[in-house]
């Protein structure tokens, strides 16, 4: 989200260039390993609409980047939101990292995009390089813009003023459509017309608000395989490797939930073979992604095999109840380099945990936390979801208790972050708790802890936004688009909600929608 407090659609485009090349290359790349410097008769770029360091940490983003330069006639390139732009500085043109070729020069613009937040950003870096943010408002000489990532997987209406085509679910395999009419030289008419018959392909201009299924894939595409690691990146020096997919369990808040992406898993072996590719060979960590990464059954091996490779490594996601009875797993875990163990309990208490259905209990946590403190890790920390339904003041109080219990043992953390309902969940139509509610019970963690807990949050109001996006329709783009003009402070944004809530009854017009059009039952299940 930007900070800054200028009129963006008034500025200036700056001259100077913030992704500034030197010595031929950008600094953002210098040390990065795997860079590709290809030049193909045709070109695309794929934009990652927030910063190199979490751009480079998205397994998704990197996935598509080496399909679409798996062929001759094709090369992709890459572009970021500069940091500075980010954090409300003036707006500068954007070029590929590669070769600094201006985004308008490209024959298509791909964005992968992981979060509400950054749909704004995707708009302002589509205006920085002198294209009209909304779709209406390019013509045929503009390269055409494709969107896919995982915010597809919940409310993509959002994006809808914005995109000329959205990939919806797991690109994996509608990439190499897209490879297709790129390698053919089609135009933006001919995209746009080919793209109306395809699966999973949304064209807001045709389709409306009558968003199609998600497309998704089988375990042959696992695992899937990064393209390069950097000093950079929020995963540093760490090559991604995604060794399992979906998630087998039900937790009613996520958008992971079985119903949704059941679990797909690679056989060992090819995970294996993976660590022995050059790439993987020359990367000092290695990074096992996945929801439910420590559900695969083979991971132990897997583990194994990359320490026995003198990696260190990094796990995606560790569940409570696969540690804390297995010592041989934590083991692994410190013989990779783990000297904090991050699990989630996301619910304050074992009340919430039983109605959201996550089927972790509060021996799982503690268990863990034993075994970290077991094995010499310095930290535990846990991730746990506050505001959600049918919440009450007990079972704040039980998380307050339990991570007192747990600061006796070792070090604890803990990170707050407010619940978001999201479609195509059991909880989509759940409210989202007043941001008044939510200080309450965060001031109350913090008395109650009395700084034994490093207590860290995820601002509320930031969150609301999230919300409002999470369940907005097709025109709050105009919001989003008008709270970026204003500078996208907390208070532009507010501005924003007074004037589109004075027009409009409803805050959930993505859940109207997909009742409408029965095309995502809103429990989630297809
Ligand atoms: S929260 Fe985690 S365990 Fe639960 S459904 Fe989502 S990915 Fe699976």
């Amino acid at each position: 989200m930007r900070r800054s407090s200028a009129n963006l659609l008034e500025s200036p485009l700056s001259t100077r260039q913030s992704q500034r090349h030197t010595h031929g290359k950008n600094p953002l790349i210098a040390d990065e390993i795997g860079t590709l410097m290809r030049r193909a008769p045709r070109e695309v770029l794929l934009c990652y609409p927030n910063t190199y360091r979490v751009a480079g940490s998205s397994l998704g983003f990197q996935v598509i980047y080496r399909a679409l330069n798996s062929r001759e006639e094709v090369a992709c390139h890459r572009a970021v939101m500069p940091a500075e732009m980010l954090d409300g500085g003036p707006l500068h043109a954007l070029t590929s990292l590669e070769f600094a070729k201006p985004l308008g020069d490209y024959d298509a613009v791909l964005f992968s995009i992981a979060y509400e937040l950054d749909i704004g950003n995707l708009a302002m870096m589509l205006l920085a390089s002198g294209l009209s943010p909304l779709a209406s408002g390019r013509d045929a000489r503009a390269p055409i813009v494709i969107v896919g990532g995982p915010l597809t997987t919940s409310n993509v209406l959002p994006l809808g003023l914005f995109a000329d085509i959205v990939v919806m679910g797991e690109a994996d395999l509608a990439v190499f459509t897209l490879l297709d009419w790129f390698a053919q030289g089609l135009d933006r008419g001919a995209m746009l017309q080919a793209a109306r018959d395809i699966k999973g392909f949304w064209l807001p201009n045709f389709h409306d608000d009558a968003v199609p299924n998600q497309l998704s894939v089988g375990g042959a595409c696992l695992p899937a395989l990064g393209a390069w690691h950097s000093p950079q990146a929020e995963f540093k020096n760490m090559m991604l490797l995604e060794a399992s997919r979906g998630c087998p369990r039900y937790c009613s808040f996520c958008v992971v939930r079985a119903p949704v992406a059941p679990m797909r898993e690679p056989e060992l072996d090819r995970v294996v073979a993976a660590l022995d590719l050059p790439e993987y060979r020359a990367a000092p960590r290695v990074g096992f992604v996945g929801a439910a990464v420590s559900d695969w059954a083979p991971i132990k091996s897997a583990l194994r095999a990359a320490i026995e490779r003198g990696k260190k490594f990094g796990i995606s996601s560790l569940r409570a109840d696969r540690l804390d009875e297995d010592d041989e797993f934590v083991d692994l875990l410190f013989q990779g380099g783990y000297r904090t163990m991050t699990v989630a309990s996301d619910a304050p208490s074992q009340r919430m945990r039983g109605k959201m259905m996550k089927g972790i209990r509060e021996r799982h946590l503690m268990g863990a936390c034993e075994q970290a403190r077991r094995v010499g890790m310095r930290l535990f920390k846990m991730y746990v979801i506050i505001g959600l339904p049918e919440e009450e003041d007990r079972d704040i109080d039980e998380l307050i208790d339990f991570c007192q219990r747990l600061s006796q043992r070792m070090s604890t953390a803990i990170t707050l972050s407010p619940f978001v309902p999201k479609l195509h969940t059991p909880l989509a139509q759940a409210p989202f708790e007043a941001v008044e509610t939510q200080m309450k019970k965060l001031k109350r963690i913090q008395r109650g802890l009395g700084g034994r807990v490093d207590v860290r949050f995820d601002s509320p109001r930031q969150a609301y936004i999230e919300y409002r996006l999470s369940m907005g329709g097709m025109d709050m783009g105009h919001v989003i688009l008008a709270a970026m003009q204003a500078g996208g402070t907390l208070s532009a944004w507010k501005q924003a909600f007074i004037q589109y809530d004075k027009a409009h009854g409803t805050q959930r017009p993505a859940v109207d929608a997909a009742q409408r059009h029965g095309l995502w039952p809103l429990t989630g299940a297809r």
